[in-house]
Formats: C-alpha cells, structure tokens, sequence
C-alpha cells in the first residue's frame, strides 16, 4: 500500500484546490477503507484507483447538503420535501431580487426611504377583499404577531377543539403563552356553541380565536360555531377576531373532487379583523406568512415590535408577489406547481407512466393506479386518483428488495423518493413534474441493474 506522502505527490492531489488539511484527510480516510478491503481479500489497487477514490471523497464533502429530489410519494405539499415548489415567475423573481439590488424599501417616485410592505398590500386587498395586508417569514410568526399586537396581556378565547398542535412543535397554547396573551379554552373537544364563547368574555378578553384544525378531521357528533356568528358576538361585544386559517387557500379544492377548505375571501367577507395563513401551503408560493384583514388591526399589527424580528426576506416577498400575479391575471391553476399538480387528469399521468414502462421494458415495472394526497397539514384524508409505476422487488436478490430499492432511488442523482407499501414500490407521477419522467425513468432502471 503507498503511504500518505507517496499519494499527496500525485499531481492530481498535488494540484488540488481544496485545504491540504482536508486532502490528507480523505487520502488518510481511502488508505483506511482500502486497507480493509485487502483484509477481506480483495486486490491492491493502483495508484490512480486511490487517487480517484481520495477525489470522490472530497468533492462529496464539498458538494451541497441541501439538494433538489424528484418528489415520487404522490403527497402533493410535502414537508418534508420542502412543501410547495414556486412557479417559474416566482423562481425568476426570486432569483432576480437576490442577484441583484431591488426597491425593497426605496421609493422610485420620490427617491425616499420606502415601505417593504408597500410591495404586497394593493394586492392582498384586490385578491381577498381585505382593507389591508401584510407578509412576514411564515405562518406560526404570523399568529403569534397578531396574538402579541392584539391581545397581550389580555385574554384570548378558542374553542377547546381548536387548541390544536399543527406540526412541528407549533401547539396553540405555547404561541399563546409566547405572545403575552392569556388562553381561555371553551367547550368541549368535540362540541362548542356560539354560548359557551358568550359566557366566558370578561372585562379582560381582546380577542375571539379561530384555529382552522387542518391536519385532523373531526367527524360525528360534532359541533363547531360558524365564523359569522363568531364576528357578529365580536361587534356586539366590542373584541377582535383572528382567524388563522392555516393553508390559506384563494381557489376552492372542491372544483377537483376534494373537500373544501376555507378560503381566504371567505373569512375576509364574514367580517373577521385578521385571516392569516400560510405562503407555501395552498398558495402555492414561498416561505411566508400573510395576514390580511381590517386596517386599524393590520396597522396595530405592523407596527409591533415583533414585526420586525418576523419580517420577510426579499426573496421570499419577491416569490410571493410573483405567486400572487398568478392569481391576479387568472392563470394560477396552469402556473402554479401545486394547483397544476392538483388539477392534472389522471388519464394524463397515466400516459406519462406508460411511456416510462415501454422504454424500460422490464416486467417488474407495472402501471398503477394509486390516490395522491394534498399534504402538508391541509385536506385530511382526501385524496385524488392517481397513476404511476410500481416496482416489484426480489426480496433474496442482493439489493432488490423494497426497502433496498427504496434507499438505491434515494442514492440516485438526484434522488428519487419513492414509497413501499404491499410488498410493492411505488412512484406516483402526480408529483413528479413532467420534465422529470427521464430523471425517473433512470433512477429505475440504474436500480434494477
Ligand atoms: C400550517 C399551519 C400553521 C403554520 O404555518 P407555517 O407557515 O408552517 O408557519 C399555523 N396554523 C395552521 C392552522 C396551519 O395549518
């Protein structure tokens, strides 16, 4: 075996741009590995086989942790995976106000010091109804800015059913307890009426509270007060509602077979002082957290302390701008990833997987249909029929199982996540955009061998 020195002379780790701490390093780690292999009686590699080694490993260490992966699983907002992908506009947009400077908080007219909310407010208002609008880093900030600006040191009443946890460690009780406000649960978990909301308002309550429950459903002998009523006890008793509609979705999911979700324009007609959901839910835009409602409380709200702390970048506001013109000139549904996602017929996908089988000719890779899911703590156990391909595995074949398989896709580059379930492995086209069918097509067939 060369010794450690022997290798650093090689000209192509001589030449090496990377730290010569970390070129030792990895010569000293492919001197180890290699030693075990001629322990377990393999052949002494050249030279060059070990110089090549030593270059894989330092080019893994420096490539990116962070990574773009085919979505396969068919969960339409994985979390996981990074909830919604951008639109093209919005990826542009992005791109552009990070490469560059931008009138982020410069007005062009006057040549002053402008407002980073100036960029999004005439829109919200024109999208949802509202008579204000306003962005921050995302949704959990969201509530807990207008709880802090509207209720700190106050009291705060939800109903005990909607005391929920969303994911993540956001649990209503602890941003209530963070925001300085005092939790006031009524009801029961399953039942609460407009009365026990009216018998508990004391001197020191600020704020009605609803929680849109969007990763659980509630179903039997239930009752829950309607938002209405909510705001019509709210004007005659002089409080403030918030509803944090979570997923904050501007077109109706029904129009594709799936439950409704409460839409923003919705909750803004019924009156309430502030709507706040999420950016990269339904919305189908960046990281971000949007809170639209009355003005006196919107302006309470942006003049908080906290909003500075929560406020949004500019990427992530040019995202969201860009996202939210998609809605504005009609084309969300053909623009935007989640809503084309959500809106392709099955008979589509079902093409796109036929072309996939055809080309890898093998048996052990079918057409299937399956059921894709919305994700990403929105429309609970609804799903939309979908297609795909299934694998089958070999289980005693040397990495043909289906859990080998699973991990060989994940291996690919870029990787491919796929899901095991009945002795199959499954990959629904759904998710998978379809510039990437060729990205699938190999990953499968690399893995069959
Ligand atoms: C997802 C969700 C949140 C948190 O939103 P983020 O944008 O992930 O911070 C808060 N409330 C509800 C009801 C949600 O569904």
């Amino acid at each position: 075996m060369p010794s450690v020195d022997r290798l650093l002379r090689e000209a192509a780790l001589a030449r090496a741009v990377w730290p010569r701490a970390l070129v030792v390093e990895a010569v000293r780690a492919t001197l180890a590995a290699s030693r075990e292999r001629l322990a377990e009686g393999r052949n002494l590699p050249s030279v060059g086989d070990l110089v090549a080694e030593t270059i894989e490993r330092l080019e893994r260490q420096i490539s990116p942790s962070l990574r773009r992966v085919v979505n396969a699983t068919g969960v339409i907002l994985h979390t996981n995976l990074g909830r919604a992908p951008v639109s093209e506009a919005a990826a542009r947009a992005m791109a552009e106000a990070s490469t560059g400077y931008s009138n982020l908080e410069f007005d062009l007219e006057t040549g002053q010091r402008g407002s980073r909310a100036s960029h999004l407010r005439t829109l919200l208002c024109e999208l949802t109804g509202a008579e204000d609008g306003f962005a921050v880093n995302n949704n959990a900030g969201a509530v807990l800015l207008a709880l802090s600006a509207l209720a700190s040191g106050q009291e705060v009443i939800v109903s005990r059913g909607q005391a929920v946890e969303i994911g993540g460690g956001f649990r209503i009780p602890d941003v209530m307890r963070q925001s300085g406000a005092r939790l006031v649960e009524v009801g029961t978990t399953n039942r609460t009426y407009l009365s026990d909301y009216e018998a508990a308002i004391s001197p020191e309550t600020a704020l009605l509270l609803r929680v849109h429950p969007s990763n659980f459903r509630l179903s039997g002998f239930v009752h829950s007060v309607e938002i209405s009523e909510l705001v019509a006890l709210a004007e005659r008793t002089g409080l403030a509602v918030l509803d944090d509609v979570g997923s904050g979705a501007l077109l109706d999911p029904g129009t594709y077979g799936l439950a409704h979700e409460p839409l923003v324009q919705e909750s803004v007609r019924s009156g309430v002082s502030v709507v706040c959901f999420s950016g990269d839910k339904l919305l189908g835009g960046p990281q971000a957290g949007l809170l639209v409602g009355k003005r006196r409380a919107l302006e309470a709200i942006r003049r908080h302390p906290l909003a500075r702390a929560l406020r949004i970048d500019k990427a992530d506001l040019a995202g969201l701008e860009a996202t939210l013109r998609h809605y504005q000139r009609g084309e969300a549904t053909t623009e935007i990833p989640v809503w084309r996602m959500i809106a392709t017929p099955v008979t589509v996908l079902e093409s796109r997987a036929r072309q996939i089988v055809a080309a890898l000719e093998s048996p052990r890779v079918q057409v299937a249909t399956m059921r894709s899911t919305v994700g990403g703590g929105s429309l609970p156990e609804e799903t939309l029929p979908s297609s795909g391909l299934t694998i089958q595995p070999v289980e005693n074949r040397p990495g043909q199982s289906a859990n080998e398989l699973i991990a060989r896709l994940r291996q690919h580059n870029p990787p491919v996540i796929a899901r095991a379930e009945r002795d199959l492995v499954w990959l629904d086209l759904r998710t998978v955009g379809p510039r990437d069918d060729t990205i699938v097509r190999e990953a499968i067939r690399t893995v069959l061998g």
